[in-house]
């Protein structure tokens, strides 16, 4: 495993086009685009790693699948009266599927379907304890206390909100939004601004590899129904309008973030996060993308076979 690890972060160090950083705001947009990191948690806990795996970035999309977990286990099936299930086939913060719809968004990973998301979490909650919550979280499943939000990250993403605002309030016009827009946009920010290393959220995501279960702690996050209806999310609407073209080259769920960073989960097999800041034409991250591609192919872990 190692082996194969190394040799894909050395293949990738050789690529020049290593596509562009998202730049809505400063913080990516600085961002050195010559960086790869990877790492892979096996169900017994196993790791491996290379690159700059142990780099925290800002995780942004990829906290969707936490923020789903977390409202399907306070709501359960309630979730999908507010959010769709199918793949949009739109850029992650499209508006106009939405005006079709009556502003259901279509899916949970899309921006306006985790809007939707948060705001069904904060039921109960005041917003301070919402951001709490999903930060408690995902200290709990990926067993790393540190993790933290990156408060520069968050204030950014509010003063250039005017989209997710749009999103927000056309959802809130339909009635689908049930508390302050300013206050669901802070949770949604925030859990935007989380950061992460490739070993954290591999580990993270170590639940979803073995039903339900984290094998290496011993913890039944969700029932064994629940991971794989989150998985079979992934796979459809992971990557936004690139989910056919991830599926078609990987074959793995998987959740990106405009920060470059994917998490992929091989059923059975294991749990693996790559960063690579630079994104391709919908921003997912381009040699993320290159590096899972290559790891399928050597370990023949696509859910589709060799
Ligand atoms: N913070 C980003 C946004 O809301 C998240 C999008 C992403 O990671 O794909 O626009």
């Amino acid at each position: 495993m190692q082996d194969i690890l190394d040799k894909i972060a050395e293949e990738m160090a050789l690529r020049t086009d290593r596509g562009k950083v998202a730049d809505y705001i400063p913080q990516l947009a600085s961002i050195d685009p010559d960086q790869f990191g990877m790492a892979i948690v096996l169900p017994d806990g196993r790791q491996f790693s290379a690159g700059c795996a142990d780099k925290a970035f800002s995780i942004q999309s990829i906290s969707k699948v936490f923020t789903l977990t977390i409202a399907l286990g306070k709501i359960g099936d309630a979730i999908w009266s507010r959010v769709g299930r199918e793949p949009s086939g739109d850029p992650f913060n499209s508006i106009v599927q939405l005006e079709h719809e009556a502003g259901k968004p279509r899916n949970p990973f899309i921006n306006a379907g985790a809007i939707a998301v948060v705001d069904a979490i904060m039921m109960g909650h005041k917003p301070k304890e919402t951001l709490a919550e999903i930060l408690q979280f995902v200290r709990f499943v990926a067993n790393d206390e540190s993790i933290f939000f990156d408060s520069r990250v968050a204030q950014s993403e509010l003063l250039h909100r005017d989209r997710n605002a749009s999103l927000a309030h056309f959802m809130a016009s339909f009635g689908r939004i049930k508390h302050p827009v300013e206050n669901v946009l802070g949770a949604y920010f925030h859990q935007c601004a989380i950061a992460m290393s490739c070993t954290q959220l591999a580990n993270a995501g170590l639940f979803l590899v073995s039903d339900g279960m984290n094998m290496n702690t011993g913890v039944r996050v969700v029932s064994p129904q629940r991971a794989r209806r989150i998985n079979s999310l992934m796979l459809m609407c992971g990557h936004y309008d690139g989910s056919g073209e991830f599926a078609y080259r990987v074959g793995l769920p998987g959740k990106s973030g405009v920060g470059g960073g994917i998490l992929a989960i091989a059923p059975g097999k294991a749990s693996i996060a790559v960063w690579s800041p630079g994104l391709d034409d919908i921003g997912n991250s381009k040699l993320g993308t290159e590096a899972l591609e290559l790891l399928v192919q050597h370990t023949g872990w696509s859910i589709f076979g060799h």
